[in-house]
Order: C-alpha cells, then sequence, then structure tokens
C-alpha cells in the first residue's frame, strides 16, 4: 500500500495539533519526540527537479529538511543520505573535508534514480556547531586532528544523534532505506531507532592533499568504511 501523501500528512499533523494539550509549549513538552511537517515546496535545482519539506519537532528547535525525488511509493528501500549540514563544506566550497562533494553526488545520485531522500540534519561540525567547528579547525592547524579536536574542546568526537531523522523519514513513511554512507555508526543508529537499512551504498569521492589527512581519521579513528588509496596524487 502507498503512503499518505505529504499534504495529507500535512492536514494530518494541523488535525493533531488543534486537539494537543501542549500545543502552546512544544519547546519544553515532556512528551516523546514529536515531529512534524511545517511546508512543501517546488524545489527546481542543477541536479534535477525535487521537492523541499521543512519540518519542527519538540526537542532541538532546529530546521531539519527533506529534499524528496518522485513518489516514495510504499516506503521500502528508498535510496536515502543523511547529509549533516556543513556550511563550509556544503556552500563554501571547503577543501577541508568532503562535505560539499557528498551532498551535490547525493542529489545527482538520488536524481539518476529518481525516487530518494537526501535529509539535510542540522547537525553542523557532527553536532558541536559551526563556531565550535571553527575552533576544531584551529586545534586541528595545530597538528591535532579532528577526533582528538573535537575532545579537547570538551564535546565527545561524534556528538551526532539520529532520533529525530528517524522519526522524520517515519512521518513520510519510508520503512526502509538504502543508505548513502561510508558511516557504518550513521547504518547503526538509524537502525536503533527503527528505520531498516537495506544496503550500505558507499559514498566515497575522490580524495585530494587537502582532506586526505581528515579521510584518514575518518577511516582509522571513526571506523569509516573508506578506501583512499586510489587517489593518492
Ligand atoms: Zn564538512
Amino acid at each position: 500500500m502507498n503512503i499518505p501523501s505529504i499534504e495529507q500528512i500535512i492536514k494530518e499533523d494541523i488535525e493533531f495539533l488543534r486537539h494537543c494539550p501542549n500545543k502552546d509549549h512544544c519547546e519544553t513538552c515532556e512528551e516523546s519526540v514529536c515531529v512534524m511537517i511545517a511546508t512543501v515546496a517546488d524545489f527546481p535545482t542543477a541536479y534535477g527537479h525535487f521537492t523541499i519539506v521543512g519540518f519542527v519537532n519538540n526537542k532541538d528547535a532546529k530546521d531539519h529538511i527533506m529534499i524528496i525525488k518522485g513518489d516514495l511509493g510504499d516506503g521500502e528501500n528508498v535510496l536515502l543520505r543523511v547529509h549533516s549540514a556543513c556550511l563550509t563544506g556544503d556552500a563554501l566550497g571547503s577543501l577541508r573535508c568532503d562535505c560539499g562533494p557528498q551532498l551535490h553526488h547525493a542529489l545527482e545520485l538520488i536524481e539518476k534514480e529518481g525516487r530518494g531522500i537526501v535529509l539535510y540534519h542540522q547537525a553542523e561540525g557532527r553536532g558541536i556547531g559551526l563556531v565550535n567547528k571553527l575552533r576544531a579547525y584551529a586545534l586541528q592547524d595545530a597538528g591535532y586532528d579532528t577526533y582528538d579536536a573535537n575532545v579537547m574542546l570538551g564535546f565527545p568526537p561524534d556528538a551526532r544523534d539520529y532520533e529525530i531523522p528517524a522519526e522524520m523519514l517515519k512521518k513520510v513513511g519510508v520503512k526502509s532505506v538504502r543508505l548513502l554512507t561510508n558511516n557504518p555508526e550513521k547504518v547503526a543508529e538509524l537502525e536503533q531507532y527503527g528505520i531498516v537499512v537495506t544496503e550500505r551504498v558507499p559514498h566515497e569521492l575522490p580524495p585530494h592533499m587537502h582532506n586526505h589527512a581528515y579521510l584518514t581519521t575518518k577511516k582509522e579513528r571513526f571506523g569509516h568504511m573508506l578506501e583512499l588509496d586510489h587517489t593518492r596524487e
């Protein structure tokens, strides 16, 4: 059976909100995680024609979004990228990481497949925020790797949590995914929150001299499944 349309989900959310006793104080609501679709709009891009969906939730006050291609049908085996926001990489062309190419390649792949989702997760700097990420960059400039830099700033090496992304996926009817990632932790986290990962689709872009050390840390200290050896030049 096909999942309900986004318009239908929004209607149901509005109806739910009409009766929710906590509707005027979402931020302090003690109920378990509550995710709603706030709006949906047409989204033509350089990579293809998508639909963009804005979400709200009662837990982290962040503007997580989805870029959806095509009809999600039965919600099974949806090609998915859960992309952690990286302003410097996604929008400014930073060569310190591989985020920008990963995001744009995911949009290309999903466009080509004709069905899928990029979930843009507002978890900048692996969850520590943009300015703290820049602090970590300064520590990396002084010789520490991205893992140790986060720890020195008083954060876990990876502060991301995937409960909200998983609930967003359930909201639009996604049951199982083929996940574009090199990060086995991301697979485990989504599964822990009830999204079946039927396949991990490797999502490695060619490294270059500026991000090779960063990617090596990802491989060796975060356990990411990266080859890295095909472009040492
Ligand atoms: Zn990045």
